[in-house]
């Protein structure tokens, strides 16, 4: 028994997931996979465990280069002569066979992410396919416009202008681990509604879910060329892609640190670029708030995803009348969350991705602690295998400790708290951060939601919920979190481009 199946064997997975796994897996270059391994191996981990499960090769400046050169054919010939009408369909096939290959698509999710079976089942069955049901609705309404111009001094009647709206081209993507088949699909939904192509690099701790859906894409009618799958490290591979000059954008979604790299690597062709970054969201709890939905909804907003989630509530405003009793009920629902690996149906609360994220947040936790803060629940990893770390509430934090001004992408909450006083001052504390991705604001008052709504700096504020995600909700970030949108109608802008025409005769 190889390492990798007698790591698999404490789990009953079906047989197609097992077959995944035990493939060799290389790059999905022009419909196919090759094998070129010149950046060497990847082995690919159970966060559960800590076990290698799987390994897939990495890629280098000449895979990325072979598939720019794949995508590039593809966007000039068969993708080309697809009818609007054509890429609707394809995309609507990919959300039939997403739900089709449901339980292979949530396993090797788990597998390579780790979050709990519940969340998997709900990303693989809604999320994704409803995303792509929504996408296959646009390629039949992407409109320019007629102009009323005057071009060259011609009269109505001698002369018409009009704008053609066209893919913009080769798109290059690079994706995060921390929910790897969402990050790919809002990548390719959009590339393959527009008539772009794409060469894709996932993040090299989780290409499972982003190589089966390269192949469900292909199975679904989708031209081969369209859309390519590198691997590789993202020194590599990644910025290899986000340099070459046949790359047309880069559609980045990632820490902001790289991307920073990101936007210098790309501006040698000058290539447009969509940046999806870091976040530090904060969660705004006014005294009126309905206590039974904040607390629950509160723990959710940071503890998803185990925090490992852009949007993330972890920074916790708490007007001083109901601050102790939010506190001791958040603590009180990390504490009863059930730990495990992610494919116990049971386990509400899974792993981290890797040991070096593990000790990165018990890292700001202790440096919390140093700078004062209360450790009021959490704080540990628990000594079992795989990369866990206990849902964590510091009390007492200020804008200047470590654990508030860096994003920490893993479970720990930072509690302040606020008096009566002016709404200004409550969203100057909210917004004291370098990102502007997400935010709440729990209240029962509509005159206090709607102020804070426009007070709060960030590309997202929800109101008694925190996070709300709609395929048709534009989505991205302000400061620095980024640049452009993702999701709905604006979500297709970044891969368009515009022609304006005019004509006489
Ligand atoms: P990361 O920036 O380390 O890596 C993201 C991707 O970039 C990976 O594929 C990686 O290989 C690649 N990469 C790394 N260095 C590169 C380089 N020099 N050139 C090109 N590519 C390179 O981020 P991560 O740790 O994978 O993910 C966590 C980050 O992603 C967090 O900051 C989180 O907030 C952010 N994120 C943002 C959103 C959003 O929508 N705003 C969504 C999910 C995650």
């Amino acid at each position: 028994m190889s390492s990798a199946s007698s790591a698999l064997s404490q789990y009953t997975l079906s047989q197609p997931t097992l077959d995944f796994l035990a493939r060799s897996h290389g790059h999905f270059i022009g419909g196919k996979w090759l094998h070129g391994n010149a950046g060497g191996v990847i082995d690919i981990h159970d966060p559960a465990t800590g076990l290698k499960i799987a390994h897939c090769a990495a890629g280098g400046a000449a895979e990325i280069d072979a598939a720019v050169k794949a995508a590039r054919a593809a966007l000039e010939g068969p993708w080309s002569k697809f009818t609007a009408a054509q890429r609707s369909a394809v995309l609507w096939k990919i959300s039939d066979l997403v739900l089709a290959n449901f339980q292979q698509l949530c396993e090797l999710e788990i597998l390579d992410n780790g979050l709990p079976t519940p969340l998997a089942q709900y990303v693989c069955g809604m999320v994704v396919p409803e995303f792509f049901r929504y996408y296959a609705g646009w390629p039949t309404k992407i409109e320019g416009a007629t102009i009323p111009a005057a071009p060259q001094g011609k009269l109505p009647g001698e002369a018409i202008s009009f704008t053609l709206r066209e893919p913009i081209g080769v798109v290059g993507a690079i994706t995060p681990w921390n929910s790897p088949l969402p990050m790919v699909m809002l990548k390719i939904a959009p590339a393959l509604a527009t008539g772009c192509t794409l060469v894709l690099k996932p993040a090299e701790l989780t290409p499972l879910t982003a190589m089966r859906l390269a192949e469900i894409c292909q199975e679904a009618g989708v031209p081969d060329g369209v859309i390519n799958i590198v691997n590789g490290h993202g020194e590599t591979a990644g910025a290899a892609l986000a340099a070459h000059p046949g790359v047309d954008k880069i559609a980045f979604t990632g820490s902001t640190e790289v991307g920073r790299l990101i936007v210098k690597a790309a501006a040698g062709n000058l290539k447009k670029v969509t940046l999806e970054l870091g976040g530090k969201s904060p969660v705004v709890v006014f005294p009126d708030a309905d206590l039974a939905q904040v607390i629950p909804g509160a723990a959710r907003a940071c503890f998803f995803l185990q925090g490992q989630n852009c949007m993330a509530g972890t920074r916790l405003f708490v007007h001083d009348k109901v601050h102790d009793q939010v506190v001791e009920g958040i603590a009180a629902v990390a504490r009863a969350m059930k730990m495990g690996p992610g494919l116990d149906p049971s386990s509400e609360f899974g792993p981290l991705i890797s040991v070096q994220q593990r000790d990165r947040v018990a890292g700001f936790v202790e440096a919390g602690r140093k700078e004062g803060a209360e450790v009021v629940c959490g704080g540990h990893s628990p000594s079992r295998p795989g990369y866990f770390f206990e849902p964590t509430v510091l009390a007492h934090t200020t804008n200047d400790m470590t654990p508030v001004k860096n994003e920490i992408f893993g479970p720990v909450l930072c509690v302040q708290r606020f008096g009566d006083g002016d709404l200004d001052a409550v969203a100057r504390a909210a917004n004291s951060t370098i990102y502007g991705l997400s935010g709440s604001v729990w209240t029962r008052d509509l005159g206090v939601a709607m102020q804070m709504v426009r007070k709060i700096d960030s590309g997202q504020v929800s109101v008694n919920m925190h996070a709300a995600i709609d395929p048709a909700m534009p989505f991205g970030g302000n400061k620095q979190s980024g640049w452009g949108r993702e999701f709905g109608k604006e979500g297709l802008e970044p891969y368009l481009k515009t022609k304006g025409v005019s004509m006489t005769w």
